[in-house]
C-alpha cells in the first residue's frame, strides 16, 4: 500500500481536461519520475502475476494500454495483441460499435490473434465509464477468448465495473 500511495502522490490531475467538469488523471505524470515508474511496473506485475488462472496473452487498448501491456507481455513473456481504434490495423479484422458519453467509435482486433478459451487479460490506463473496456471485452469474447481486465485507475464514481460481465482488477482507486 506504500508502493500505492506513492504512485498517488505523483499522479497529476487536471480540472475541466479535456473538457468541462472532466478530472483528468494524466498517468504520463507518474512516468517522468523513472523511480516511481519502476514501483507502478512493479505493482502491475505483481498485479498480473496474481491472476488465476495464469494469463496467457495481454491486450492493450489504443493508446495507453499500449504502454502498460507491452511491458506487462515483456516481462511475463507471452503475446500482445493490439485493440484499436477503427481503421489502423492491417489484414482481416472484427470491429465494435460503442458509445462513450459525448462520442461513437469502434474498437478493432486483428482475427485468428487469440485462440478459443486462452487466458486474456485485457490492459488499459484507467478505467472511467467502461465503454472503451467492455468494447473491447466483447471483441475478445466473440473471439471466445476467457477475459480478465487489469487497469492502472479506476474512477469508482463513474461504476464502469457495473457494465462489464468478467473480473476487472485495478491498481488504484479514486
Ligand atoms: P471509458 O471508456 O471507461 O469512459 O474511458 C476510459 C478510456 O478513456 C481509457 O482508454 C482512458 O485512457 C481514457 N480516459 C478517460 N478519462 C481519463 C483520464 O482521466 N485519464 C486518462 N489518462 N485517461 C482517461
Amino acid at each position: 500500500n506504500d508502493q500505492i500511495n506513492l504512485i498517488k502522490e505523483h499522479l497529476k490531475s487536471y480540472k475541466d481536461f479535456p473538457k468541462q467538469g472532466v478530472v483528468f488523471q494524466d498517468i504520463f505524470s507518474v512516468l517522468q519520475n523513472p523511480k516511481i515508474a519502476n514501483v507502478l511496473y512493479d505493482v502491475l506485475l505483481n498485479k498480473a502475476k496474481s491472476i488465476k488462472p495464469p494469463v496467457e496473452c495481454i491486450a492493450g487498448v489504443d493508446s495507453r494500454g499500449f504502454l502498460f501491456g507491452s511491458v506487462l507481455a515483456r516481462e511475463l513473456e507471452i503475446p500482445f495483441i493490439p485493440i484499436r481504434k477503427k481503421g489502423k490495423l492491417p489484414g482481416s479484422t472484427k470491429s465494435v460499435h460503442y458509445k462513450l458519453e459525448y462520442k461513437e467509435d469502434d474498437l478493432e482486433m486483428q482475427e485468428g490473434v487469440v485462440r478459443e478459451g486462452q487466458k486474456v487479460l485485457v490492459v488499459d490506463d484507467l478505467l472511467a465509464t467502461g465503454g472503451s473496456l467492455s468494447a473491447a471485452c466483447e471483441l475478445l469474447s466473440q473471439a471466445k477468448a476467457d477475459v480478465q481486465c487489469l487497469v492502472v485507475i479506476e474512477l469508482s464514481e463513474l461504476q464502469g465495473r457495473k457494465i462489464i460481465n468478467v473480473p476487472i482488477h485495478s491498481l488504484i482507486v479514486c
